[in-house]
This record gives C-alpha cells, sequence and structure tokens, in this order.
C-alpha cells in the first residue's frame, strides 16, 4: 500500500477540515492551561496549507511536505506553527523526489518529525507537549511496521498510543510552553497539542483507511 501525490494533498486537506472541526475545543484545551488560541492556530494554519495545495503544481511529495511545513511557520503566530512548520519541513527531506509514499516512508517521516519538534522546543518526552502524544505513536509505528503488521491495525495502533499519551498529559504538570506558568496548576487538563496531533494521526487512520477501501 502506497500514497500518490494526490492521496497525499487529499490527506493533508483532510487533516485541515478535522483541525477546524475541533478548533474549539483545541481553543477551549488551551483557554484552560495557555492563552486560548491553539485551535486557532492550527485552523489558520491549515486553511492556509489547503489553500496553498489547490495550487501546487508539483508531484514531489518532499516538495508538498515543505510547502505545508512553510505554510504552518508563516501563517502560525504561536510556538505550534514553528514546531509543526519545523515537522512538516523535516519529513520533507527523507521523501524528497518521491511521487509515492509507503509505510516505510511514513516511518522516516514521524521520526523526522519527532526529531525536528524535539530540536525546535528543546521538550521531552513528559514535559506536557505534542511530543507526549508523538513520541508513543512513533514507537508503536515503527514497532509494528518491523513486525509487517497489516496497515489498518498499524495506523489503528498509532492513533490509540497517540490518545494513551493525550490521558498522560492530564495526570502531568507542564514543564515547557505557556503551560509550564501554571506548574502543578496544569495538571488535570489535557495538552491541547497533544490532542492536536493525536487528530492529525486519527484523519490519518481514517483517510487511510478509506483510500484502501
Ligand atoms: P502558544 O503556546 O504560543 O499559544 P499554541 O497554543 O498554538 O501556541 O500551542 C500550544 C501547544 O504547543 C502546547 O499545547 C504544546 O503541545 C506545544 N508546545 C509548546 N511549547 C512546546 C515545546 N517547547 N516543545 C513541544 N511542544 C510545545
Ligand atoms: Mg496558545
Amino acid at each position: 500500500m502506497s500514497l500518490t501525490s494526490n492521496q497525499t494533498i487529499l490527506l493533508l486537506k483532510e487533516i485541515g477540515k478535522t483541525l477546524e472541526e475541533h478548533k474549539t475545543l483545541l481553543t477551549e484545551l488551551d483557554g484552560a492551561i495557555g492563552d486560548g488560541d491553539h485551535g486557532i492556530n492550527m485552523n489558520k494554519g491549515f486553511t492556509a496549507v489547503t489553500k496553498k495545495l489547490d495550487d501546487i503544481q508539483t508531484e514531489d511529495i518532499g516538495h508538498i511536505l515543505k510547502t505545508v511545513g512553510m505554510t504552518l511557520v508563516s501563517n502560525v503566530g504561536g510556538a505550534s506553527g514553528p514546531l509543526y512548520g519545523t515537522a512538516f519541513m523535516k519529513a520533507a527531506v527523507v521523501v524528497a523526489g518521491k511521487n509515492e509514499i509507503d509505510l516505510h516512508d511514513f516511518v522516516k517521516i514521524m521520526e523526522e518529525a519527532v526529531e525536528g519538534i524535539k530540536m525546535r522546543g528543546k521538550a521531552v518526552p513528559g514535559d506536557k507537549t505534542m511530543l507526549d502524544a508523538l513520541e508513543p505513536a512513533y514507537n508503536t509505528l515503527y514497532q509494528a511496521v518491523e513486525e509487517n503488521q497489516p496497515i489498518e491495525d498499524i495506523l489503528k495502533k498509532v492513533k490509540d498510543a497517540a490518545l494513551q499519551g493525550v490521558q498522560y498529559t492530564e495526570k502531568i504538570a507542564a514543564k515547557k510552553g505557556r503551560a509550564s506558568y501554571l506548574g502543578e496548576r496544569s495538571i488535570g487538563h489535557q495538552d491541547p497539542g497533544a490532542v492536536s496531533s493525536y487528530l492529525i494521526l486519527d484523519t490519518i487512520y481514517k483517510t487511510i483507511r478509506n483510500i484502501k477501501d
């Protein structure tokens, strides 16, 4: 199973729709422990991405992901813009020149995305950030692909691992980002960035499941 350039573009637009649908949820989560703009930021970023993808002229998936990353960096004011932007720009490099990507490429994409976020934000898992969803998701992906599991099972496990990571963020205090100003008072709330990361992975699962059918 592999994704063509057009399917990748479709998937990215689906992510945009999901983030739009969950704009209020993400903003409310951020309102509890941050400045209440995460939903607005993600929606603004991905609305710009969707517009860009409407008239993108290339089939190079590396170029497509790079465009997503640059668009997020330049359109999102909050911390999440440069973080997700770096993730996409780093991921772009490992699929440069490809018109089709498979699960092994997705492993590399996720690895680079997680590395990019760590490099940019200097957070580690346990700091109550998007990394608490993304790192376990990556580890699950790596393991399941090694074991040659069916794609649908793999992507389901990946988004489930991210959801568990989201639930974990509820139990810990923030050490990075705006929520860290609240310290222990951030306990009891899910991290908004972890939730947006989960939503992205859930959309990947649902969209690819439909493409496969
Ligand atoms: P801002 O915090 O600037 O308002 P957003 O509200 O859009 O930006 O994004 C907040 C999210 O960004 C947090 O919930 C967290 O997941 C993520 N985040 C913040 N700082 C970092 C960091 N240093 N490393 C990784 N993720 C971070
Ligand atoms: Mg915010």
